[in-house]
């Protein structure tokens, strides 16, 4: 009874654009990012690095101590946070003062220098996450528009040696196929077999990131993540959507109101209603294109998707309840188990990765092909 009492309750939040509870907040702290990802709205528009001032990034975690605010911190938006050279102390700083919150960081790992690498490992975070497009520079190149594909695999499994000894936090590999025919992503899968991590991802393709690959759908969509899910920027403008490059959906600045104050005020309300009904064209922009988004049709009003969801010959069902993007996710083998054949394929010289690799590769294909 309380379960359809919540449910209720939750779906009369929607239609009045009220807040949830926060599960998740990302503090982008940066935009700068060396990569040029080709689904990345972020890199659409070329934009000065800029960083947050201290003082704001810790008027922040102040409010949200003064709740105690026990969520995910993501100290990233659509940028690398290890760009930020302040970027340990703000993780230092939020730790101690939010105590319960779990703290998130993904980057491209790009830069990361021996010196970084200790002071990631030793950080207090929940989760490190990293994205591989690829296996191949020619594929990073169109993909990433960098260069800097060996950096970015060395820099990863230096890593990834050096966090499976201590493993203070989980380590989460993404991988999206997207170029390559399904013997390269089954090689990529045995790939990640061998890398020490804790999780892995894989995805069809890269997730659309607000209609940059997709095309608009026809079906009711919107992400409930806009009730949930809002980011910061580094200059303060609070939005109720965590994808929102240049604060189209903002709902004020925190330099001038409460965080809090600033997600129930009416504006947001109001901005989350104008979504849900479509009232404003703003929605083209943002969830009707994006991955993100629900397909809320039929059983936004039912309580029994979960029920639809475990039925395992209803596929139809189960394409129309979840996102439509494709993943094969799954956790990891023991990493114990991995870092001994990673440390039998790699040794200590993690430089000769683009021999072991192509090696790698050719065992695999001839072991596919016979
Ligand atoms: S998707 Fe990530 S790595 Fe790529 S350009 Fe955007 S922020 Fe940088
Ligand atoms: S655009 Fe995507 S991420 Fe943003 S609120 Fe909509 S569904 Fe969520």
């Amino acid at each position: 009874m309380s379960n359809l009492k919540d449910f209720v309750r939750v779906r009369a939040d929607y239609f009045l654009g009220r807040p949830q509870k926060i599960k998740n907040l990302y503090v982008e702290t940066t935009i700068a990012c060396a990569n040029r990802c080709y689904m990345c709205p972020a890199r659409a528009v070329k934009k000065e690095s800029t960083y947050m001032p201290d003082q704001l990034f810790k008027k922040i975690i102040e409010e949200l101590a003064e709740y105690n605010f026990d969520g995910n911190l993501h100290v990233y938006g659509q940028a690398d946070p290890l760009l930020d050279k302040k970027i340990f102390e703000r993780i230092d700083y939020s730790h101690k003062s939010l105590p319960n919150a779990k703290i998130h960081l993904i980057s491209t790992l790009n830069h990361l220098t021996d010196e970084m690498i200790d002071k990631l490992i030793s950080a207090p975070l929940e989760r490190v996450a990293t994205s591989i497009y690829e296996l191949d520079a020619n594929t990073f190149l169109k993909i990433r528009g960098s260069r800097k594909f060996k950096e970015k695999l060395t820099n990863t499994i230096k890593f990834a040696k050096k966090w499976a000894s201590v493993q203070p936090y989980e380590f989460c590999i993404h991988f999206f196929e997207c170029d390559f025919n399904r013997q390269e992503a089954e090689f990529i899968k045995h790939f990640l077999e061998i890398i020490p991590c804790t999780l892995t991802q894989m995805s069809l393709h890269p997730i659309s990131l607000r209609g940059v690959i997709k095309k608009k759908r026809d079906s009711w969509r919107f992400g409930t993540c806009m009730y949930s899910v809002p980011k910061i920027t580094g200059d303060g403008n609070v939005s109720i959507c965590f994808f929102d490059t240049n604060s189209d959906l903002k709902i004020g600045n925190v330099k001038n109101n409460s965080f809090w104050e600033l997600l129930s005020s009416k504006n947001s309300c109001s901005l989350r209603r104008d979504i849900l009904f479509r009232r404003s064209n703003i929605s083209e922009k943002f969830c009707d294109v994006c991955d993100c988004a629900e397909n809320h049709t039929l059983f936004f009003f039912l309580p029994i998707h979960k029920v639809i969801n475990k039925i395992p010959f209803l596929p139809y069902f189960n394409s129309v309840v979840r996102p439509d993007q494709t993943k094969m996710r799954h956790s990891s083998m023991d990493v114990e188990k991995k870092l001994i054949s990673f440390n039998e394929l790699f040794g200590n010289n993690s430089d000769e990765w683009l021999d072991v690799i192509a090696n790698l590769r050719n065992d695999f294909y001839k072991s596919t092909d016979s």
